[in-house]
């Protein structure tokens, strides 16, 4: 029985009583977990996990199971609202449209085009079309401003591939399902379900690694979830992750220098071996908190798993990102993955090319790999995008260029950039703000139109993540399960009928714009609202060579090809040689430098508290809380954790109510004890910040500060190679408030 016949055995829409169970995917985080949602008389009533689904067989976690609640959250924005004599006051589309498309040709024509911004959020980044049309507008418009939550999240990993592997999204991946060792670094996937990877049953997968005889270690200030589950916790100082993996390159080098077959695919070893030269494992470890025996340990279970015939990986998520260090520190973990010969090795890293070839697409296109930099602060672009960090400024500083308008797709900038209070004096400036949303958040609050967008579970969808960045690859095509609510429409939909009304192309080309409109107008669906999705998927999965009826026998899901070891080095490195470049010019020449700086910063520091983030089971960024299984599931649980030694220091008990601050900003909460944090070190998670959210009652339940009021933004606030937001690392004080 071939693999269309199994699947199609399946039921597409189960019967349940009470309605239909219907297959889908989540699109809350890159794992795209199967679920399966009941939909009664066109709603969406229930989830649970699709125990069939290619991928996670039965797996969903708690968030993905109340994403339901979003959808149907009685605080969703159904109308175009706009701001007239002060309020936020419900108008058609088509007068939003058409007053909002004069603002901003009226900025342009007295500002110029790059005065107008756009913000792009997290969740685009599961949406296919809607980056596509919100990037048409913008060049359409002549505006070349974007910025994104990535540079809170991984920029620093796109700014890493494409200087060493020619490409920012040929992303190599952890083969963690072959691995005999896997070290995570500043990643918690027990909870986060790790990123720019799509690892669904991540814990259980991680396990097999032990199962098979092969090693897990979890390195991070905290003893995580994810290290309680699994592995042997590493503690490390936060911000130094840049400094341990210096001594991990330099005694790889000076063990098992790469030679033969390796070696030949690889440039610029000699020169990577002089940085790290200097930084041995004594050395460093003062700082890191990883003592010599650790690190060899470590060493001993990498190479020891080539010894036995295994690869093995390092990964690494946010808190290696955030901490001040993220483009250095993650060049170096993936140098290490190469000159170890775990690249495109199978169980090291293997980079995937998705059902397109995206990284080769990319290359040939000059796609996400403009060169260019901020006009304040000089940060560089990655993937076209600007780091948000420097938002504020770039509204409040005078000159040629300062942003007049800003477009925010999917985002809540307050929230999630660094410095609250800072961007909030940026956006009250501006001539025009404009929110595109299921909600008012806490940024739309301030804008002057607020356009309602629609829901993962009223749009189609492809799993881009597990389709590009999956070692086991699959496809699903997710088809509306509910019609939109109130006047919602798609984000792609929003952003053509602008442009149209702007009177601009999209991308700035006629046939572009044309060849769209073509597209929308061959397909049977009634309306536009959801037209464009699918259209442009169904073209996306013809040239990926599997049509959409074929997939339409797989409502679970359809395994793609897996990602096969041995298919990148020699055959699909982009550099100009093809050759993997373990020692980019511009890092090289800053590290040794930065590394002295940070031993030297590390290394002195005295009884002070260096700040990290964390993600709690129940939150997902700045705008979950909508749900309220989540909201409630969250209340009172924004508290700052630290170790009872240095909660004595400064006469604080657990319970207590503690103000923290920084240069930035002041916060206060409650504070835990637990020996599950270094000393040193203070722990709270990001994600809350909605007390006093004016239109988002559900949210508001979940009580507790924004932790990112702490980090400061701005011009040499930030990390100098992607613009990273330094939001973990940071040096607090913590005080004892008075009771009541
Ligand atoms: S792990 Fe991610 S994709 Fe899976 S259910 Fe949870 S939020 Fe959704």
């Amino acid at each position: 029985m071939s693999e269309d016949e199994r699947a199609s055995g399946h039921q597409g829409r189960a019967k349940a009583s009470g309605g239909e169970w219907t297959p889908t995917f989540c699109r809350l985080c890159e794992a795209c977990c199967g679920l399966e949602a009941r939909v009664v008389n066109g709603e969406v009533t229930a989830l649970r996990p699709d125990a069939a689904h290619v991928a996670s067989r039965g797996y969903a976690c708690a968030k993905g199971l109340r994403a339901h609640e979003l959808h149907a959250s009685s605080d969703r924005l159904l109308t175009p609202r706009m701001r007239i004599a002060g309020r936020l006051e419900e108008v058609s589309w088509e007068r939003a449209l058409s007053a909002l498309a004069q603002r901003l040709l009226a900025i342009r024509a007295k500002h110029g085009a790059r005065s107008i911004a756009a913000y792009i959020g997290n969740p685009p980044a599961f949406n296919l079309p809607h980056g596509v049309f919100l990037h048409g507008l913008m060049r359409g418009l002549g505006s070349t401003s974007v910025y994104s939550a990535g540079s809170q999240d991984c920029n620093n990993k796109f700014a890493v591939a494409q200087r060493m592997y020619g490409a920012p999204t040929l992303q190599p991946l952890p083969d963690v399902d072959r691995a005999g060792c896997v070290i995570l670094v500043g990643t918690n996937p027990a909870v986060s379900h790790a990123s720019l990877v799509s690892l669904p049953r991540p814990i259980e997968r991680l396990r097999g690694v032990e199962a098979r005889g092969g090693q897990v270690f979890v390195v991070d200030p905290r003893r995580t979830e994810t290290a309680r589950a699994v592995g042997e916790h590493v503690p490390v100082s936060p911000g130094t992750d840049v400094l341990w993996l210096a001594s991990f390159v330099r005694e790889i080098l000076r063990r098992r220098p790469p030679s033969g077959r390796i070696r030949k695919h690889l440039r610029g070893v000699d020169e990577l071996r002089e940085v790290v030269e200097d930084f041995s494992p004594e050395r460093t470890a003062p700082a890191t908190g990883i003592s010599p025996e650790r690190l060899n340990t470590m060493l001993d279970a990498y190479l020891g798993a080539g010894d036995r015939g295994q690869g093995a990986c390092l990964y690494a998520s946010t808190g290696l990102n955030l901490g001040g260090h993220g483009t250095l520190a993650y060049w170096l973990l993936s140098a290490a993955n190469a000159v170890s010969g775990n690249l495109d090795r199978e169980g090291g890293v293997v980079a995937p090319k998705g059902l397109v070839d995206l990284p080769r697409l990319m290359h040939r296109s000059g796609l996400g790999m403009r060169q260019g930099r901020s006009r304040v602060g000089g940060y560089p672009l990655v993937m076209d995008t600007l780091p948000a960090g420097v938002l504020a400024d770039e509204m409040l500083t005078p000159g040629e260029g300062q942003l007049r308008a800003l477009l925010v797709s999917a985002g809540n900038p307050l929230l999630s950039c660094p410095h609250e209070a800072r961007l909030r004096e940026g956006l009250s400036q501006l001539s025009l703000l404009v929110s595109v949303d299921l909600f008012i958040n806490e940024t739309a609050e301030l804008a002057d139109f607020v356009l309602p967008a629609t829901s993962f579970f009223e749009r189609a969808d492809l799993p881009v993540a597990a389709m590009g960045f999956a070692v086991k690859p699959w496809v699903q095509l997710a088809k509306p399960l509910s019609p939109a609510r109130g006047e919602a429409r798609e984000e792609a939909w929003i952003y053509r009928e602008l442009a149209r009304h702007v009177g601009l192309p999209l991308f700035g080309s006629r046939a572009t714009s044309f060849a769209l409109d073509l597209l929308a107008r061959g397909t049977d669906l009634p309306g536009v609202s959801t037209t464009f999705g699918e259209a442009l998927m169904h073209g996306v999965l013809t040239a990926g060579g599997v049509t959409p009826p074929r997939l339409g026998r797989h409502p679970h899901g359809l395994r793609l090809d897996r990602v096969r070891a041995g298919d990148l080095l020699g055959k699909r490195i982009l550099t100009g040689d093809g050759l993997v470049d373990v020692a980019p010019a511009d890092l090289a020449r800053a590290a040794p430098r930065v590394l002295t700086l940070a031993l030297t910063e590390y290394t002195t520091r005295d009884e002070g508290l260096r700040l990290v983030g964390r993600r709690l089971k129940l939150s997902h960024n700045s705008w979950a809380h909508s749900a309220p299984g989540l909201a409630r599931g969250r209340q009172g649980r924004c508290v700052m954790t630290m170790h009872p030694v240095d909660a004595e220091a400064r006469g604080l008990v657990s319970g207590d109510h503690a103000r923290v601050t920084t240069s930035s900003a002041s916060i206060e909460l409650p504070i835990v004890l637990s020996d599950e944090v270094m000393r040193g070190v203070v722990v709270i998670p990001h994600g809350f910040g909605h007390e006093e959210a004016t239109h988002l009652t559900t949210a508001r339940g979940a009580l507790g500060p924004n932790v990112n009021r702490l980090a400061a933004s701005g011009p040499g606030t930030l990390e100098a190679f992607a613009g990273m937001s330094r939001l973990t690392a940071t040096e607090v004080q913590v005080e004892r408030l008075p009771p009541g």
